[in-house]
C-alpha cells in the first residue's frame, strides 16, 4: 500500500491539513506529522539546540514540538523508518506560495526536505481569496499526487502547487510555471507595549505586482492551478560567464 507523510506550516489542527486528510482519502496510507503550533515562515529550519517532543495525538497522527523541516526529518527517520513513505505533502497552507514566499514558506521547505531524504515532495497552497476552497486544493493534491506516484518525480525536484480560492468547476486548468516575483510592504509596525519598551511588529501586505506572463502569479491570478518544478541546486547559472568576466579576483 502507497504510504504518504503529511505536514505543513500552519500547526497540526489548521483547517488546510484536515481538509488535505480528507481529500486524499483512498489514495493510500496517511500518517500526519506536524508542527503543535504555526510555524509559517520559518523556511527550511532545523531544531538542533534543544530536544524534540513527539506527542502522539491518534493512529498515524503526531505532533512534534518543532519546525516543518523538524517534522519531515523526524517522520521519515523516526515515525516511519521502518516503511518509508513514497510521498511527502506539504500542506494545504493557508494562502499562496508564490514568487519570493518560496524562500521563507516552511511549508515550501517541508517538500524540500522530503526531496533531500529521497522521496517525492508537493507542497500545496491556497491563494486565499474570500471562500476558502480547501476542498479544490485537496482535489487538485489528490489528482496531482496520483500522477506523481504513477509517472514518479524527476530528481531533486519538489513540485509547488498552487490553487485559486474557486470551486473545483471554476478552475481553468493547470499551467506549469516559473517562479515570478512578490512584494511586500516592507512597512515595520513600531509601538509601545504595556510596560513602556518599544517593540517592532514586521510583516506587510502583499502589495499589487505586474504577475509577468508564465509565472506562478500569473497563472493563479487567470484561475489555473500553478505547477512550479523547483529544484534544490540555488545556483544562478545565467550569471556564472559574467562573474568568470570579472577577471582574476585574487
Ligand atoms: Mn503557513
Amino acid at each position: 500500500m502507497v504510504k504518504i507523510l503529511l505536514t505543513n506550516d500552519d500547526g497540526i489542527d489548521a483547517v488546510g491539513l484536515r481538509e488535505l486528510e480528507a481529500g486524499l482519502e483512498g489514495l493510500g496510507e496517511l500518517t500526519v506529522v506536524a508542527p503543535d503550533r504555526e510555524q509559517s515562515a520559518s523556511s527550511h529550519a532545523l531544531t538542533l539546540q534543544r530536544p524534540l517532543r513527539i506527542e502522539e495525538r491518534g493512529p498515524h497522527h503526531f505532533a512534534v514540538d518543532g519546525t516543518p523541516t523538524d517534522c519531515v526529518f523526524l517522520g521519515i527517520n523516526q515515525i516511519m523508518r521502518r516503511s518509508r513513505p513514497d510521498l511527502v505533502i506539504s500542506g494545504i497552507n493557508r494562502g499562496g506560495n508564490l514568487g519570493d514566499d518560496l524562500t521563507y514558506s516552511g511549508t515550501v521547505a517541508a517538500a524540500f526536505e522530503g526531496t533531500l531524504l529521497g522521496i517525492p515532495s508537493l507542497a500545496v497552497s491556497l491563494e486565499i481569496e474570500r471562500e476558502h476552497h480547501f476542498a479544490t486544493a485537496a482535489r487538485v493534491a489528490k489528482q496531482v499526487a496520483a500522477r506523481v506516484l504513477e509517472t514518479g518525480m524527476p530528481a531533486d525536484t519538489l513540485l509547488n502547487v498552487n490553487v485559486p480560492d474557486l470551486v473545483f468547476t471554476a478552475l481553468k486548468g493547470v499551467r506549469i510555471t516559473r517562479q515570478g516575483k512578490r512584494t511586500y510592504s516592507d512597512e515595520v509596525r513600531e509601538n509601545v507595549d504595556p510596560r513602556g519598551r518599544r517593540y517592532y511588529w514586521i510583516g506587510g501586505a502583499v502589495l499589487p505586482d505586474d504577475a509577468a506572463e508564465g509565472t506562478d502569479s500569473a497563472a493563479v491570478r487567470a484561475g489555473f492551478v500553478s505547477i512550479t518544478p523547483v529544484h534544490l541546486d540555488l545556483t544562478n547559472y545565467r550569471v556564472m560567464d559574467e562573474l568568470e568576466g570579472w577577471g582574476p579576483i585574487l
